[in-house]
Order: structure tokens, then sequence, then C-alpha cells
């Protein structure tokens, strides 16, 4: 009765929804399974079935477990296989894909508007009739190893452990014990241990389902009568995110590829919490040093064409990075300058009106980034945490609330630490190579003409 009242509700609703896009209609099916449904652009549909099971959930032998099941749901939910699942979409309109990422695992779907309950028919499948056994788990396998770079090999296995096989950041978060040294394999795996996370982790009560675009009007009722019957479990704790537990070297050069004149600099910081603000805050810092590197590598001393600032969560710690191609030899001038940079950052603080400016294109970009029901989809899906009584938070809001005094202070929190630098170069120079060439021509020419003389002097 409940639900048939929110029915109503959300239909008469339709049409002022439409004009803000930060209000959702949401509810929970009583079998736990949270719904998010957005009249949108006309005529197709943008669907999101998000799954709360990621790579975060399980360890460093046993990574790839929701991966695997996911490549393992499209295997076929009949005789028809893979091809015949495929095939089923085709006819429909549709296109789907899926994303296992550290927190969750995210199928995504694009249908034409007339066909929603089809293919949501399709997917309800796939989650409750595929073949999970042994022939599609060997594929699902393959599948994965290929993804990841093909078969594991001894030579990357030791280059993985030297840190050669990561990216700089990685390699950081790999130092201080937030990452896996080593890439994750699939061979070990079991089908015991992929139906017992299906079992426990793909159900009702752990998904979100999200729809966008050309609502059908009698989806509610629809999806009631269907996504309503999944099973609901008792929910299994997602265990706590690793944590900084080594120390890391704070400078340190890493060998990429053989030859070459290119270089680059990262220099990354871990970010000191800011509480309530933490994340517009962080991010308003990162646009600030963007420019500020920016103004000293590119417009003031030319040493990088497109320096720029990043963040990325490893763990439970988030980092602010810089970083700049440059030509080899620059590396320590640019180092220098960036340094120096910093440290008049550090003691002068934030220029308030660039502060501002920069304030204000964030805010504005907001406005006009997200486009379309499938970019709206997306956007619910990375905001899901700050949903709550019918609306997603608007992000202008907070960037609004961050005060160029907060985010001085953050900034200075920041470079009170040295940071972690790290310069990607490859072994060897092509000056050093064309040196070593000499050298070698050197050595060669002498050894002849050792040889010769031996040769002439002996006797006949
Ligand atoms: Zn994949």
């Amino acid at each position: 009765m409940r639900c048939l009242l929110f029915v109503c509700l959300f239909l008469t609703s339709l049409s002022s929804m439409a004009l803000d896009r930060f209000q959702v209609e949401g509810y929970v099916l009583p079998n736990g399974l949270q719904l998010l449904l957005k009249p949108a652009e006309k005529g197709h549909v943008s669907i999101r079935l998000v799954v709360g099971i990621g790579f975060d959930d399980f360890t460093c032998k046993d990574k790839e477990l929701p991966h695997l099941l996911e490549h393992l749901l499209f295997s076929g939910i009949d005789n028809s296989g893979e091809g015949g699942l495929e095939q089923q979409m085709q006819a429909l309109g549709g296109e789907w894909n899926a994303f296992t990422s550290n927190t969750d695992t995210t199928f995504v779907i694009e249908a034409p508007a007339q066909n929603q309950r089809k293919v949501l028919d399709l997917l309800l499948n796939v989650l409750t009739h595929t073949q999970i056994n042994q022939a599609n788990l060997d594929t699902a396998k393959r599948i994965v190893e290929r993804e990841d770079g093909g078969h594991y090999s001894h030579l990357q296995r030791w280059l993985d452990k030297r840190d050669l096989g990561h990216s700089a950041s990685n390699q950081l978060a790999v130092e201080l014990g937030l990452k896996c040294s080593e890439r994750p394999e699939v061979d070990h795996l079991t089908l015991e241990q992929i139906e017992t996370i299906h079992d426990n982790w793909y159900a009702s009560n752990n998904m979100t389902l999200i729809i966008v675009g050309e609502l059908d009007k009698l989806l509610p009722a629809y999806l009631e009568r269907t996504f309503g019957q999944l099973n609901a479990v008792d929910p299994t704790e997602h265990p706590p995110l690793p944590s900084i537990n080594a120390k890391a070297e704070p400078e340190r050069t890493l060998v990429r590829g053989a030859l070459g004149d290119g270089a680059k600099l990262h220099l990354l910081f871990p970010e000191p919490d800011m509480g309530e603000q933490h994340d517009e805050t962080w991010d308003l810092v990162k646009a600030y040093l963007d420019w500020s590197l920016y103004s000293e590598l590119r417009l003031d001393k030319g040493y990088s064409y497109g320096p720029w600032a990043d963040r990325e969560a490893f763990g439970d710690t988030g980092f602010l990075s810089l970083n700049a191609d440059l030509a080899r030899d620059d590396v320590d001038a640019a180092v220098a300058s960036v340094r120096s940079m910093l440290e008049r950052l550090r003691k002068e603080g934030m220029d308030p009106a660039t502060f501002a400016r920069l304030q204000q294109a964030s805010i504005a970009k907001q406005a006009w980034a997200v486009q379309g029901n499938s970019a709206l989809a997306d956007y619910y899906w990375g905001a899901l945490n700050d949903y709550e009584d019918g609306r997603f938070e608007d992000p202008a809001k907070r960037t609004r609330g961050v005060s160029l005094d907060l985010a001085n202070r953050a900034m200075r929190q920041l470079l009170a630490q040295p940071g972690y630098l790290r310069i990607e170069e490859p072994l060897v120079s092509y000056d050093e190579l064309y040196e070593i060439g000499l050298a070698v021509v050197a050595l060669l020419a002498l050894v002849i003409f050792w040889r010769w003389r031996v040769h002439k002097r002996r006797p006949l």
C-alpha cells in the first residue's frame, strides 16, 4: 500500500522533478533494494545497477574475485551462451557493460525508452539465471588475465617487486603499505568462492538501481513485481581500508623503459583531514596548485607544457600530487623551482583574487559538466553517499562554502610535510647512449689494433 502511494506521488511529481537535477525520487523496496528514478531526456534511459562489492572487500590474494564474477555474469542465461545474451541485448537496441572498482561493481546500460522493461528483465535474468559453472569461470579467468596485461610472468613479478612495474603514485602506495605489491592472480580462485560471493553480496539490500531518462509510467509497479523479488541477505561487513603502516623513501628515481630523453616529476603529499569540508577544500587547493604549477613551470620557466595537479586515494589515505612532463636535463632545475614555489605559497598563502576566480570557475563548471541522461546517471552513481531525503547535495553550494582562510589552512598543513618526490625516467638517455657507443667503438678499435700488432709480430 505504501508503495502504491509512492507510485502516485512519483507520477504526479514527474514534471516538477525534471527541472532540478539534484532532486531525485528515491525509495527502498521491502527487500532492501534502493531505487533512484529520475525523469530526464526523452527517448532513452540510462540504467546503473550498483552492487556494493569491490576490490577493497578482498585480500591481496583474492582481489580479482568480484571482477571475475562481473565477467562471469555475461556468460549467458541459457544454452545460447554469451553470444545469445548479447544478441538479446542487441535486439532490444541497448548496450551494456560492467565495471569493478575498489568500492562497487556496476552494470551500465543505455537503451531505448520503449524497451526499458525488457532490458531490465534481461538484467534481472543475468543476476538470477547466469550459469555459474567451471567452463564459464575458466573463460572469465582468461579474459581477466588478458585485461590485466596477459599472463603474469616471472619477469613482471620481479619488476613489480622492484617497483618498476607500477606508476609513481602506485609505487608510493605500495611502499607505504596502502596497496598490494603484486598483481592479483586468478588461477587459484575456485567456483565455490565465486558462488559464495554471488550468494552473499549480490543481494537486493546490497544494491542500488538508478534509472534516468524517459521513465515508463508503470515502472515503479514493474520494479516492485520483478526486482522486488530478489533475495535479501544479512549484510557482510566491509573490511577496514588499509592505513599507512610503513615508511617510504622521501626521494626516489624510478626507471621507466630503456632509452629516452624525457622524464616525469611527481611530488606527492598525503592530504590532512579537513573534517566536514574535506573534499571540496582539497578540490580547491588542487585547483590552486594546478594553476600555480602551470604559471611556474610553463609560463615562467618553460620546463613543462602541461604540468598538472591531481588527487588520488589509496586505502584510507588521499594524496594530492604535483606532476610534470620534463626534459631529462631540466629535472633538477624543475624540482628546485617547484620547491621554491611551494615555499613561497606556504609563507605568503594564496592570492585572494586568484582563489576567488578559481572557486567561481569550479562552481560554474558544476552547472554545465553533467549533460544528458548518461552523464546524470553516472553522476548519481558517483554521488550515492550524498543522497538524502530525495535530494543529492548540490556540490556548488559546498564549493562556495570553502573560505579563503580554510583553503589556506589546508594548503599550509599539506606543505608543512616534505612530501614524496618520485622522478620517472628511462634507464639511458640518447646522449648517454651516444657516449656508450663511442666508448664501445674506441674499445673495439683498441682490441683490433692490439690483435693486428700481435699478428704482425708473430714470426712467419
Ligand atoms: Zn574486466
